[in-house]
């Protein structure tokens, strides 16, 4: 049993509380490691307020981050202590048939196929104070030491720095995924991308290295405008400086509306406002932003009736043992530049100051 720290929560609500955890060994077919450096998505925000259905507290969350495997459980094979990792919220067990489908990266081995935050044999690794303690998609990042099972591990390069490639663990990867990837956005063609947090702006870096010829980045605070100008945005625009609707705004710059547009935020009018910014023919409209439970969405079928397309895209739509690997290795070459998202480094005691620096906007 390693002793070490933690960021938990208690209840629904309350701030993350660093405390001593006890991290059991891995079972059979599990992998402890050392964490060395986690990012904060929004994702995590929602677990602390409780958004998500079925998740049971007190539980560690952080789901992005990257580590060193400190020991295998009996028959693990792809890694082995000392190989620089990065956990993966979306496993990847490679025999499901999502797994077996070339098009597809929801493994039906991830949580929330079978909604529970314990590991897959029903137990927990982590207790605090003679309590034990959730495990978050089976990855809980905010811990020193954390167990997860092989099959949501990736073996990554030993050259990564591990306080940069964390990012790749989930934001990073998705918006870029989002754009490379699950839109497989063409060179030449118009994007719109709605929220300019860490996801949303790796969109912008997707559809630029993708080759679009203008990229409209949307945001309702102004400071993001600078950073998304750099990674690549032609236009920066926020709704709040117009009258009318900002998919009326967006389809008056660019004819019909454009190619394709994401929701990169996580609210009902967004997503109708980014549906209707693609064109009524062939525009490719991408979800990314994560409702809270129960909230309904409606709009006019109409929109769709003409060719539209409504996706979905998770985790970039990345097979993500394989492709986290080779994202890194395209990291090491220089490919793009995820670095330019990381805006703040903090020790684990501060993570909750890192929380407010989000809900600041910052
Ligand atoms: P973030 O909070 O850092 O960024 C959201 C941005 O949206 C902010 O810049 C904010 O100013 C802007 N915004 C808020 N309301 C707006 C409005 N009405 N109009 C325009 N802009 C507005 O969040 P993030 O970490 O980048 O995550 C974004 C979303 O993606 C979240 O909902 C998160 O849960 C989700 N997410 C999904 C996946 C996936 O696999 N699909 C993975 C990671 C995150
Ligand atoms: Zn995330
Ligand atoms: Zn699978």
């Amino acid at each position: 049993v390693i002793r070490c720290r933690a960021a938990v929560a208690w209840a629904v609500g309350k701030p993350l509380s660093v405390e001593e955890v006890e991290v059991a060994p891995p079972k059979a077919g599990e992998v402890r490691i050392k964490i060395v450096a986690a990012g904060i998505c929004r994702t995590d925000d929602h677990v602390i307020k409780g958004v998500f259905p079925n998740m049971d507290f007190p539980v560690i969350p952080g789901h992005e981050g990257a580590g060193i495997v400190e020991s295998v459980g009996e028959g693990v094979t792809s890694v082995k202590p000392g190989d620089k990792v990065i956990p993966l919220c979306l496993p990847n067990c490679g025999e499901c048939t999502f797994c077996l489908n070339p098009e597809a990266n929801y493994c039906l081995k991830c949580h929330f196929s079978e909604p529970q935050n314990l590991l897959p044999d029903k137990t927990s690794r982590f207790t605090c104070k003679g309590k034990q303690i959730h495990h978050y998609l089976w990855v809980s990042t905010f811990a020193e030491y954390t167990v997860i099972p092989e099959y949501a591990v990736a073996k990554i390069d030993s050259a990564a720095p591990l306080d940069k490639v964390c990012l790749l663990g989930c934001g990073f990867s998705t918006g870029y995924g989002a754009a490379v990837n699950t839109t497989k956005v063409k060179p030449g063609s118009t994007c719109a991308v709605f929220g300019l947090g860490g996801v949303g702006l790796s969109v912008v870096m997707g559809c630029k290295v993708a080759g679009a010829s203008r990229i409209i980045a949307i945001d309702i605070n102004k400071d993001k405008f600078a950073k998304a100008k750099q990674l690549g945005a032609t236009d920066c625009i926020n709704p709040q400086d117009f009258k009318k609707p900002i998919q009326e705004v967006v389809t008056e710059m660019t004819g019909h509306g454009v190619d394709y547009s994401f929701e990169v935020i996580g609210h009902v009018d967004t997503m109708t406002a980014a549906l209707a910014s693609c064109n009524m023919n062939t525009g490719v409209f991408v979800m990314i932003g994560e409702l809270p439970a129960g909230e309904v969405v409606s709009f006019d079928p109409l929109l769709l009736l003409t060719g539209r397309t409504w996706k979905g895209s998770l985790v970039g739509g990345w097979k993500t043992r394989d492709c986290i690997s080779k994202l890194v290795s395209s990291y090491l070459e220089k490919k793009f530049n995820s670095d330019l998202l990381i805006t703040h480094t903090l020790p684990i005691a501060k993570v909750n100051e890192g929380f407010e620096l989000l809900r600041a906007g910052k």
